[in-house]
């Protein structure tokens, strides 16, 4: 498929190929000459994040560039270059560590939404809440049920009460900086399920 884009069908306009890398410590360092590879290609624009480890990938958060920034950063720095000077060329990263010393390098957990809406369904059938943990299994309930299981309604209502300390307490979710800090990047109150909304009536009731 990569041999094609660099042989344009005849008559067609050449398409606008854009790259999506993920990012951890075992592979950043192959980003030191991506440039040569997205110009070989033509690629016009080259976005590189950050993984979102939650469970059941826990055994990689070690593997996460919050964890080595240093690293992150000295990589960056040099990748970045080539591209400030080709303005065909885009490439759209995280924020250096560096320039943004003031920030958190991990998930506000007081304001994390991923409870709402970040499930893992293993091909055993198990699904994972976030890092909160099982919920169930997929071959015995349908994933409806399980959204709409006690279970999962306890730990809703706990979040929203903000009660995280003790169902957040081993997450080190990590995501691009600020984006997750912002419930309303995920949760827009128009199209809040009336479920959610109850809850977030009644919270306010008893905080008032
Ligand atoms: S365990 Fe808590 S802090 Fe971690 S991703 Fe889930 S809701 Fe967010």
């Amino acid at each position: 498929m990569l041999e094609s884009l660099k042989k344009p069908k005849a008559g067609r306009d050449k398409p606008i190929v854009r790259v999506n890398y993920t990012m951890m410590k075992s592979n950043v360092e192959e980003l030191e000459n991506v440039y040569e590879f997205v110009k070989t290609y033509d690629i016009k624009v080259l976005q590189l994040r950050h993984a979102n480890l939650t469970t059941p990938f826990s055994h990689l958060f070690n593997d996460s560039l919050f964890f080595h920034q240093n690293l992150y950063d000295s990589v960056i720095s040099k990748v970045k270059k080539p591209f400030d000077n080709d303005k065909s060329r885009t490439l759209i990263h995280p924020p250096l560590f560096s320039e943004e010393p003031g920030k958190s390098t991990v998930a506000n957990k007081k304001d994390c939404a991923y409870a709402f809406f970040n499930f893992i369904i293993s091909s055993n059938g198990d699904v994972n809440m976030c890092s909160i943990g099982n919920i169930g299994n997929f071959y015995q309930h349908s994933f409806q049920d399980l959204l709409e299981s006690k279970i999962v309604k306890d730990i809703h209502t706990s979040l929203l009460k903000g009660d995280y300390q003790t169902l957040c307490k081993d997450c080190y979710a990590v995501s691009e900086i600020g984006d997750i800090q912002q419930k309303s990047t995920f949760i827009q109150e128009g199209v809040m399920p009336d479920r959610l909304r109850e809850f977030k009536i009644k919270v306010e009731k008893v905080v008032a």
